[in-house]
Formats: structure tokens, C-alpha cells, sequence
């Protein structure tokens, strides 16, 4: 059977379905899907090509595959015969759209032709069938203007430059007041400048039009601006393999006052309220509301003048969420009092909104608890987490302005006037507003860096505010108050603002403030703490069995963290501390100098006598994250420096500033620093290597953990403290380190009379340590995969260095993914899996978790849970998004 390449919807019948969006993109496959029994919605007919013709395409070197052409023109005839015109046709031509549609929505990233098969003849039919010259004229320099632009890449300025010195000679401001002869004028120079430009005339034929417009769709997949919107929210192109073409017969919103054009969220996509949320232009194409030209009303406005269409769309959301169950994002158009479904699809919403419409749903028995927690991405979590502002400042700042609430959070930084700038100056390591009269996809990476972004025109569902709610950003748009008054001068609410001056807005209210508003954490509450707790249930419930066959119930989530962070750590609900790194705790003063005299020491006499000075500060960090933690699981790794990163004498001047500090002469520090500087410090004298050259320094450590547990247990605090040695490579080292801790630890039992009891656990961060588990496990209670060295040593990746080369390595593709981030399943998995079942053949329920970087990311997390780990420990801030992958990783294997 020869291939199939396109698939016909429309008129209560469709080829297709929502399953097929692999085959037809998602918005071909809903068009499909609303054209077709049980929905039949009104949608114009069409037909879509397939995203096999994309990867065709590209493989063919930009050419179709053979028999294309003539399967287009079989459905071409097929729309002409059901919708009742012809393209080209002189007297009643039909006009089409020509839009893209990957199987994941790439909103605005892709192009959309539309207006096709107008020239200089069937635009005098089109004017005459309908009555409407000025529509028709204005249908055509729409046409020539985004053909020109998008097909035949004619710059949108050359365009607008034309519009401009029409309308200034008219004496209008806006595109609706610009007459029918007006636009007449506008379509000749368009025309002439198109030759001028392109060196041949406009083209006239309509298939030719067609073709290039198709073309034009293949090609913006691989557009500058889709490839980086795919990379920063990591469209996998192995999976989502290109786009689709959908060519449909337009409808038109512009013919009038009882015609509009609208985009509707079955629920609000930035606060995911239960409630129709909608905007309306009257007498407009899509394209005007979705680009931001101008600024589109309420809902409300329709339900007034056109009460029956407004019934009509509000019953059409409830059946396409209860057909979806899920909110929609719908495009609509009316013409002369007809409602047309141009798209619907999955809307994208913040991260407060997918958490508020998941946990919702559950309510409403829309979904179940595991379909919620599916719902939501965990990167979309750390949107609820964004700082707010300060609620004592925020209460004494005075708003200059306030427009709509596009995108929630609260952002505070210098004003920078394009995507260029911001880049410049977040590089420079400044916090910066970006703000603009609209934005383009062109902006996209000055948009990902700004605290905030401001717009002057544009609604709720202009390109700032898709965009912005996509990335988290905090957005305010259609701010009338902003008003350009020169290259790098604006005046907000009236007051004047120069580039570099500090503003602050909150994308929740739609408040300008002229003014630095102190901004605050958030914490984990209302409906984030009822769905985070699911994800608890889901984690905890879960029992698996291993690749070496043993069986393991439930998969925590502990924090890494010292001191200051176990209280974040705690407030995100960490169920405990996975990795304290003690030499952290060294950073602060007065620590920071015992501890760089004890590095200096010559004799093990001075060392200790350091040492004794340390001691009580570790103690009272420790007892204070004991503390803290309120009895769960407290982590404390033993020293891991390289100890020359603590003696900073690479110059003369920070030779004789330590000196001074340490109270020692400028000839010691030079022969420390010259003794302690290695090759390769991170392969060199660290982790237990220091503890058995210098017994002393984790006996001293262990008695500081020693006496703040005994402190705590004194003080009737819980606590389940667990001791773990770094650097692991030989059994040997662990049984000796294992020996003079339970010396100390016995030592102070007998001074304190109590008979506490710890837990000594081995890191894992070698494949050595990895094929010996089984020796290791002899004498460790667990096991840490410490993956940051992990993958430095498997791969042989200096991990301080790699940043040098993994960019190439990425963008050729010899790798696919930075292993720093995601773990490497074929080789540190590998290493991994093996620990797993040596160390678990000695003791089968030797308790494993990770606490290298790749413990706060998704796909490393899912790989753990796989791999048999009890639990993964990452940084306190990405505590709240582990707990809803654990969870994720645990419903999508039990499927
Ligand atoms: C690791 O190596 O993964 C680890 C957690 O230890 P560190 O990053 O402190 O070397
Ligand atoms: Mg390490």
C-alpha cells in the first residue's frame, strides 16, 4: 500500500483522531477530533499533512517525497467540493490557512501563513461576493504582507514602513480607520517593493502560493527560534520528530461588526481558577490578538453583543474539558454571526495553575490522584517557589501602574529596553525588567533571563504572556501607563525611567511599582502542600523489585544542606539531610580560621590542639540541624576538601593578608600553599585519604557528632544521626576510619552515659568502590552514590573542567546529554546497578540513595528509582520538584 500522506477533516468527518498526533501534530489531530462524532463542532474543512512528510523533507534535502503533490491535489479538491469554493477562483475564491503543529505545541514558534490564495484578480471576486472591498483589500495586504515575510523572508519592517507612510498621509493612527482605496495603495507599494526586493512579482497563482506557504511550514521547523524553544524546555527531537502542515479554508473575522476572532482558556491559565476566561477582538483576524497589536477585551463584551455566540462557545468548553479532561486553550472566529473552531489543545499554564487545575480536577472526579501528579512537570513547581515581594515593603510601595496579570510572581530589576540588553546584562550579573511595547519570538532568550517583563499592548494571550508563563516569568502586559519616550526612555504611569533604573513588578496583580521592592522566598502551602503530599503517598506506597531481583519499598527525598539550609530543607519536606557537607561549615568565621590554622599545623600535637578548638563550633552546628530536622535522618559526610582551596595564597598579597589572619609568617603560608597545591586536586589528598594521614581530624568530627546527638538526646530531641565517610576506594580505608569512630563514639558514651549508636555509611564515587561493593558493604550500614565524582571518574571528566568541551560535545551530538546533569544510565548507571547488587548480596536490605547534583533531576531521579535506590537527596530548592518525580517515576513504572 503506497504511504499515506494526508488526512481530510471537516463537515462532521475526519481521517484522523487525537491519537494521531505523532502522525498529524497535535493541532491537526484535535481539529480531527472536534470535526468528528461524538464532538461535530463547527470546524472549516481542511486537511493536514503528515510529519512523516517533514522528516521526508529534510532527508530529501528540502525536496517531497514522490506522490505528495498529487495527494494534495486530491484533497484539495476534496476541501474545494466540501466547503463549496475553489482556490483562485475569480468570482467566490477560497481562501486558506496554512499553519504548523508538532506534536507537542510550540506556540508562536512556527509559521502560519494565512489569507492564501488572494491576487489581483480573485481579491476584485472576493470584494465583490461579499460586499466588503475594504475587508478584501485589507485580507490582501495581510496576505502579500505575511507571505512576503514568512515565505519568502522579506523583512516585516520594509512592510510596516509602507503602513506607516500610508497612514501618517491619511492622517489615522490606527490599521481599522486606513479606507479601502487606502489599502488598494498599500497593496501596490507592498507589490512594488516585493519586486524590488525578491526581483520577480508577487506570485499570482494560488498553487504556487500554496506550495511555498507548505514549504514555508517545513522549513520555520528548523527556524532559529523553534530549535532554542525545543532546547530550553527540552523537546527531545528523537520524539517529537517535526511538524505537520495543515492547510484549512478561512473564515473570516474581520468582515464586520457581528464577525471577531477570540482566544479562549477553558480555565485561567495563570491562576488556574475555575472560571472561562476568553478575550475578543470584534472585527479582527487571529493573528491581531495573538501578536499583541492590539489590546482585546473581556469575554464579557461578547456575552453583551452577541449573547447566543457566547452560550454557544461556553457550551463548547465544557464539552471539549469534559472530553479532554483537561483545560483547553481554544481559537475561535466568528463570521457575520457564525461560530468556527479554529484549534484547541492542552493549555499551557503556570506552574500555580497546573498544581491548582490538577488538584481541582481531583475534586471535581475529573482525574485521579496519579493522572494529577502526571499533570504537572516538576520543573513547574519551582514557579510556586519564586520569591514574592516583602509583604511589609510591598505595603508601604505605591503602584504606578497596573495592567494585566499575565504571568504570576514577583520580579524587582533595572529596567533594559531589548532582549539583547538583558542578556548583556544578566551576563554582567545584574537582575533586570525587560521592557518592551510587545514581544517577539526574536526576544525569547532575553525573555528567559529577565526577573520580569513588561509590555505596553498585548493581552493575556499576546506572545509576552504565553511566552512568560512557559518560562515562569513574571508578567505584566497591555500596560497603557508605560509610554516610549525615546530610544532608552520610557515614562510608567507618568513618571520618567531611564535604562539601568530600578522598577519592580508583580505579575499576580498587574502592579507596576517605580521603586526596589525587597523580594522573600515562598514556602510549600495550600494546594502545593495537598499535591506534594500525593506525591508523599505515591513514593511511600511504592515496592519494586530491583534489576538484581531484591525487593525495596518506598523512595525518599532528602535535602543536602549545612545549618543555614536545613530549615529550607525542612520547609520544603525533605525527609532528611542525605549529604551535610562539613567542610562547608567552614566557611563562616570565627570556624573559617580555626579550621585554615589547622590545615597549617606542622605536628600532629598543634593539629589536635586546632583540632580541640574546632571541635565545640561543629558541635553546635550539628546539634542545631539535629535540631532542626526534628528526628529524621541527619546525613553528616566527614571532611572532604581539597585542603588547598582553604589556603588562598596565590598571590603576595594573599600570602600576607592569610598570614596576618593566622598570625604566622609570610615564609609558612608560601610553604603550605606550595605543599598543599596538587595536579589534580580532585583525585588528591581528600575525602578519607586526610583521615588516614591525619587520624585526628575525623576522630575530632566524629566526637563533635558524638557529643551534639548526646546533647539532643539530653534535651529529649529525636534524632537519627548518620556518619558518612567521602572518597571511598578500598574496603581497607573504610574498616579503619569504621574502627576509630567507634572508638570515639564509645569514648564518649562512657564520659556521657548514654550508648548511642550511628549508623557509618560509605560514599560511592568511584568504579572501584562500585566493584568492590560487596567488600564495602562488610563494613557500611549504607551506601551514598556520590554521582558528582561518580561520573568524573567513570568517564574520566574532570568535573572543574568539562565545561570547556561538553558544548561541543553536545551540539555534535557525540553525546546527548550533559552526564553532569542527567545521569549516564549506560555507564555510571552501570556502575550503579553493580554497587547495587554486590552490596546487597552481602546485606540484603543495605539502605542506597544518591547525593551527587543528579538527585534534583528528573530523568536521573526516575533512573534511581529503576536502579533500586532508597532515596536521592538534592538541594533544598529542588526538594519540592524530587518529591513529584519520585512520585512520577513511580506511577509511570507501575503502568
Ligand atoms: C559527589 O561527588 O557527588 C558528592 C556529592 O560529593 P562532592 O560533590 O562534595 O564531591
Ligand atoms: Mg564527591
Amino acid at each position: 500500500m503506497a504511504t499515506k500522506y494526508v488526512y481530510f477533516f471537516g463537515n462532521g468527518d475526519a481521517e484522523g483522531d487525537e491519537s494521531m498526533r505523532p502522525i498529524l501534530g497535535g493541532k491537526g489531530a484535535n481539529l480531527a477530533q472536534m470535526a468528528k462524532a461524538p464532538l461535530s463542532l463547527p470546524v472549516p474543512p481542511g486537511f493536514t499533512i503528515s510529519i512523516d512528510v517533514c522528516q521526508e523533507y529534510y532527508k530529501l534535502g528540502k525536496k517531497y517525497p514522490a506522490g505528495l503533490d498529487a495527494e494534495v491535489a486530491k484533497y484539495l479538491n476534496k476541501l474545494e467540493t466540501t466547503f463549496g469554493k475553489k482556490l483562485g477562483d475569480e468570482n467566490d475564491p477560497l481562501l486558506v490557512s496554512v499553519r504548523s503543529g508538532a506534536a507537542e505545541s510550540m506556540p508562536g514558534m512556527m509559521d502560519t501563513i494565512l489569507n492564501l490564495g488572494l491576487n489581483d484578480k480573485s481579491v476584485v471576486g472576493l470584494a465583490n461576493k461579499t460586499n466588503n472591498p475594504r475587508f478584501a483589500w485589507d485580507a490582501y495586504r495581510r496576505f502579500i504582507q505575511m507571505y512576503g515575510n514568512v515565505a519568502m523572508g522579506v523583512d516585516h519592517d520594509k512592510f510596516e514602513e509602507i503602513i506607516s507612510s500610508v497612514k501618517a498621509k491619511a492622517g489615522v493612527k490606527e490599521d481599522t480607520e486606513l479606507t479601502t482605496e487606502n489599502l488598494q495603495e498599500i497593496v501596490a507599494k507592498y507589490k512594488e517593493m516585493y519586486k524590488k526586493e525578491k526581483g520577480e512579482d508577487f506570485p499570482q497563482d494560488p498553487q504556487v502560493q500554496m506550495w511555498g506557504a507548505i514549504g514555508a511550514v517545513f522549513g520555520s521547523w528548523m527556524n532559529e527560534r523553534a530549535i532554542i524553544y525545543r532546547k530550553l524546555n527540552n523537546i527531545d527531537e528523537n520524539v517529537i520528530k517535526g511538524t505537520a502542515v495543515t492547510v484549512m479554508a478561512m473564515v473570516f473575522g474581520n468582515m464586520g461588526e457581528t464577525s471577531g476572532t477570540g482566544v479562549a482558556f477553558s480555565r485561567d491559565p495563570s491562576t488556574g481558577e475555575n472560571h472561562f476566561m476568553a478575550e475578543y477582538l470584534i472585527n479582527a483576524q487571529g493573528e491581531d490578538v495573538v501578536a499583541g497589536i492590539r489590546t482585546p477585551m473581556d469575554i464579557s463584551a461578547l456575552e453583551k453583543q452577541q449573547p447566543e455566540i457566547f452560550k454557544e462557545i461556553s457550551t463548547i468548553r465544557d464539552r471539549l474539558e469534559a472530553h479532554y479532561h483537561d483545560m483547553q486553550d481554544m481559537e475561535f472566529t466568528v463570521q457575520e454571526g457564525k461560530l468556527f473552531m479554529l484549534q484547541c489543545r492542552n493549555g499551557k499554564r503556570t506552574g500555580p495553575a497546573a498544581v491548582k487545575m490538577a488538584v481541582d480536577m481531583v475534586a471535581e472526579k475529573m482525574i485521579t490522584k496519579e493522572e494529577a501528579l502526571l499533570r504537572v512537570k516538576p520543573d513547574q513547581l519551582d514557579q510556586l517557589l519564586h520569591p514574592q515581594f516583602e509583604a511589609k515593603a510591598l505595603k508601604s510601595a505605591k503602584p504606578l501602574a497596573s495592567a494585566l496579570n499575565a504571568s504570576p510572581g514577583a520580579g524587582c530589576g533595572e529596567i533594559v529596553f531589548t532582549a539583547d540588553e538583558a542578556v548583556a546584562e544578566d551576563k554582567a550579573g545584574k537582575k533586570v525588567i525587560l521592557v518592551r511595547k510587545e514581544t517577539s519570538p526574536d526576544d525569547i532568550a532575553g525573555m528567559y533571563v529577565a526577573q520580569g517583563i513588561l509590555t505596553s499592548t498585548g493581552g493575556r494571550t499576546s506572545h509576552a504572556a504565553v511566552v512568560a508563563r512557559g518560562m515562569g516569568t513574571p508578567c505584566v502586559c497591555g500596560c497603557s501607563d508605560v509610554v516610549f519616550t525615546g530610544k532608552d526612555t520610557v515614562t510608567i504611569g507618568g513618571k520618567e525611567f531611564k535604562k539601568g533604573d530600578y522598577i519592580s513588578i508583580d505579575g499576580s496583580t498587574g502592579k507596576v511599582y517605580g521603586e526596589v521592592i525587597p523580594v522573600t522566598p515562598a514556602s510549600v502551602s495550600g494546594d502545593l502542600e495537598t499535591f506534594l503530599s500525593w506525591a508523599d503517598e505515591v513514593r511511600n506506597a511504592s515496592v519494586r523489585t530491583t534489576p538484581s531481583g531484591k525487593t525495596v519499598k518506598g523512595f525518599d527525598v532528602l535535602a543536602n544542606a549545612e545549618q543555614n539550609e536545613a530549615p529550607q530543607a525542612f520547609r520544603f519536606g525533605a525527609a532528611g539531610i542525605g549529604l551535610c557537607r562539613t567542610e562547608h561549615m567552614f566557611f563562616e568565621e570565627p570556624k573559617l580560621t580555626s579550621f585554615q590554622k589547622m590545615i597549617i599545623s606542622d605536628t600532629t600535637e598543634e593539629r589536635k590542639a586546632n583540632l580541640a578548638a574546632i571541635l565545640p563550633l561543629q558541635q553546635k552546628d550539628f546539634y542545631g540541624i539535629i535540631k532542626t530536622m526534628e528526628g529524621r535522618a541527619v546525613t553528616i559526610r566527614l571532611l572532604d576538601p581539597p585542603l588547598n582551596e582553604f589556603v588562598q595564597a596565590e598571590t603576595p598579597e594573599l600570602a600576607a593578608a592569610l598570614a596576618k589572619k593566622l598570625g604566622v609568617s609570610v615564609e609558612v603560608i608560601n610553604k603550605k600553599y606550595s605543599e598543599l597545591n596538587e595536579h589534580n586536586p580532585m583525585l588528591g589528598h581528600r575525602g578519607c585519604r586526610l583521615a588516614i594521614t591525619y587520624p585526628e581530624i575525623y576522630e575530632t568530627q566524629v566526637e563533635a557528632i558524638a557529643r551534639a546527638t548526646a546533647q539532643a538526646e539530653k534535651e529529649g530531641l529525636k534524632h537519627d544521626v548518620r556518619i558518612m565517610i567521602p572518597n571511598v576506594t578500598t574496603f581497607a580505608e573504610l574498616k579503619q576510619i569504621r574502627a576509630q569512630a567507634e572508638a570515639v563514639i564509645a569514648n564518649v558514651n562512657k564520659e556521657l552515659g548514654t550508648s548511642l549508636k550511628f549508623q557509618i555509611g560509605s560514599m560511592i564515587e568511584f568504579p572501584r568502590a562500585a566493584a568492590t561493593a560487596n567488600q564495602i558493604a562488610e563494613y557500611a550500614d549504607f551506601f551514598s552514590f556520590g554521582t558528582n565524582d561518580l561520573t568524573q571518574t567513570t568517564f574520566g571528566f574532570s568535573r572543574d573542567d568539562y565545561s570547556k568541551f561538553i558544548d561541543s560535545y553536545l551540539d555534535q551530538k557525540v553525546l546527548l546529554q550533559d552526564p553532569f546533569k542527567t545521569l549516564d544510565e549506560d555507564g555510571v548507571g552501570v556502575m550503579i546497578g553493580l554497587a547495587e547488587e554486590k552490596g546487597r548480596a552481602v546485606k540484603a536490605d543495605l539502605h542506597l540513595g544518591i547525593c551527587g547534583e543528579h538527585g534534583g533531576d528528573p530523568a536521573s531521579i526516575a533512573l534511581c528509582y529503576k536502579l533500586g535506590l532508597n532515596y536521592v537527596s538534592c538541594s533544598p530548592f529542588r526538594v519540592p520538584a524530587a518529591r513529584l518525580a519520585g512520585a512520577q517515576a513511580v506511577i509511570k513504572s507501575n503502568k
